[in-house]
């Protein structure tokens, strides 16, 4: 018998039964469906799926692919996703806010951030869910990292 891989998004679930649908091209249709597929997406080195899943209008949006796939996969080779929390989510106003805990090099790097999201139609059939306004905190500080709203 072989023990399932639990999926790194937290959610209990094996990875078969959870992210892996979204990361295989299953559209994420919920903003909690969004957000864990992509912090499993990072844990996994999945560059291509957080590319996908990243509004145009994002600060973090490039058109420069090949760079931007490579520093994704870096960060993610380089980092330890210890945990996914989520502390909050409503489907009617479409935001999750949620805590990811990350260590790199020994030094934390968790985060709480809120993100609103919306619902977008790329190449005129497909919709996803993706960012569009975050605001995220640490212990001593509060930023808006990014609004285009
Ligand atoms: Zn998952």
């Amino acid at each position: 018998m072989s023990k399932k891989k639990l999926c790194p998004c937290c959610s209990q679930k094996e990875y078969d039964q959870c992210c892996r649908l979204f990361h295989e091209g299953k559209l994420p249709m919920r903003p909690l469906e969004l957000m864990r597929s992509r912090y499993s997406a990072y844990a996994l080195n999945f560059p291509d799926y957080i590319m996908e899943t990243t509004h145009p209008a994002n600060p973090y949006y490039s058109k420069d692919t090949l760079s931007w796939r490579r520093s994704i996969s870096e960060f993610s080779k380089s980092s330890s996703f210890e945990k996914l929390e989520i502390l909050a989510t409503s489907e009617k106003e479409a935001t999750v806010t949620f805590t990811a805990y990350i260590i790199q090099d020994s030094k934390d790097l968790s985060f709480t951030e809120k993100v609103i999201l919306k619902k977008w139609v790329a190449d005129g059939s497909i919709a996803m869910v993706n960012c569009l306004r975050g605001a995220r905190s640490y212990p001593n500080k509060f930023m808006l990292i990014f609004d285009f709203s």
